[in-house]
């Protein structure tokens, strides 16, 4: 089954082909596509919204996902936010903003969440899974590997920040990973029934 993915971000696309089966080929989103309407407050709707507006359009099969880094002892910021948060700065610039948010902080855990979702508009289906790895937040920049905020977040049984293990350790118990991998199960479940 060729799906699209609904992202410009070559990382991701990297990250989810690394985990799909084989039945299912990944193809990217055309360039001359709209930008999906964002802006809600949960990830879910995002994911949603991402999916099923570019199901509609292209009239092909999508999946989508809407991710980011949520802070304890900030409320949950930056969240749904995160690409949002500062935007057109560079992220070292973000990274420093928010270690600035922290300093002083004790509590440093965070996890990074993502809602994957599959929408096929013609058909009327959609399902969605949710994945999350735990960690916490590094007092320093560390690392260049990755994308977002990976130089800053130190998941749980390791000392190197997601910058710092590189694409392989990432790609085994990333957000996304957790995500794809449910949401690739449940179609294999029902592939031939849609
Ligand atoms: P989205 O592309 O609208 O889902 O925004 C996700 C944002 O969350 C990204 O632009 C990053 O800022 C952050 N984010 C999500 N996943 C990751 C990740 O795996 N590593 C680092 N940052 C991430």
């Amino acid at each position: 089954m060729k799906i699209v993915f609904a992202t410009k971000n070559a990382h991701k696309i990297e990250e989810v082909s690394s985990i799909k089966p084989d039945w299912i080929e990944i193809l990217p989103l055309p360039d001359d596509v709209p930008e999906a309407e964002e802006g809600s407050e949960s990830f879910l709707e995002n994911s949603l919204k991402k999916a099923i507006f570019y199901s509609k359009f292209l009239g092909k099969p999508v999946v989508s996902d809407d991710s980011g880094l949520v802070i304890e002892a900030l409320g949950g910021f930056p969240g749904v936010f995160s690409s949002r948060f500062m935007k057109g700065h560079p992220y070292q610039e973000k990274m420093e903003k928010i270690l600035k948010m922290l300093e002083g902080e004790k509590n440093r855990k965070a996890k990074f969440v993502c809602v994957a979702t599959f929408a096929d508009f013609e058909n009327s289906f959609v399902i969605s899974a949710v994945g999350e790895v735990s960690g916490r937040i590094a007092e320093e920049i560390r690392g260049s590997g990755g994308f977002g905020y990976d130089p800053i977040f130190v998941p749980d049984g390791f000392d190197k920040t997601f910058g710092e293990l590189g694409n392989e350790v990432k790609n085994e118990i990333s957000h996304r990973r957790r995500a794809f991998e449910k949401l690739f199960e449940m179609l294999s479940a029902l592939s031939g029934r849609i």
